[in-house]
């Protein structure tokens, strides 16, 4: 996707050009990469003489927040501050970027709760358990 994004339109050559210089993939293994990725809806395919062209259906900002709104969607509330920080250890940031991240942070913390609530499905994570005992004793 990242190829695609980058060139804006591809053909299928230029992805695997692309590819296979600095993955060092096989062009079997991109061209299911690629079809798997027109069946899933990610790339549009537009057919120009014998070529095809793939150009991204989603912009690479959109792909992102989706991506992020599902991993924060798969982990339980209570954990989401724990996977950020890890998230933030680990990611390359400049001076800037910390910036911008401690004034989210300053606003954040304006209303933040003392306590994040699950909002887990019973049964989908330890503290539902949990809240599953107290409520029978
Ligand atoms: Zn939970």
């Amino acid at each position: 996707m990242r190829v695609v994004w980058a060139q804006g339109k591809a053909t299928s050559r230029e992805i695997t050009q692309v590819l296979e210089d600095k993955m060092n993939w096989k062009t079997s293994t991109i061209k299911t990469l690629i079809s798997r990725l027109v069946e899933k809806g990610a790339l549009d395919t537009e057919q120009e003489g014998r070529k095809y062209i793939y150009s991204a259906k989603l912009t690479e900002e959109a792909s992102l927040d989706d991506s992020i709104s599902d991993m924060l969607a798969r982990i339980c509330n209570k954990k989401a501050g724990e996977v950020i920080g890890d998230m933030l250890t680990n990611a390359p940031l400049s001076q800037s970027d910390i910036e911008e991240l401690m004034s989210i942070l300053k606003e954040k913390k304006k209303t933040a709760l003392d306590v994040v609530a699950c909002d887990c499905v019973s049964g989908q994570c330890e503290c539902q358990v949990n809240l599953g005992g107290e409520l029978n004793e």
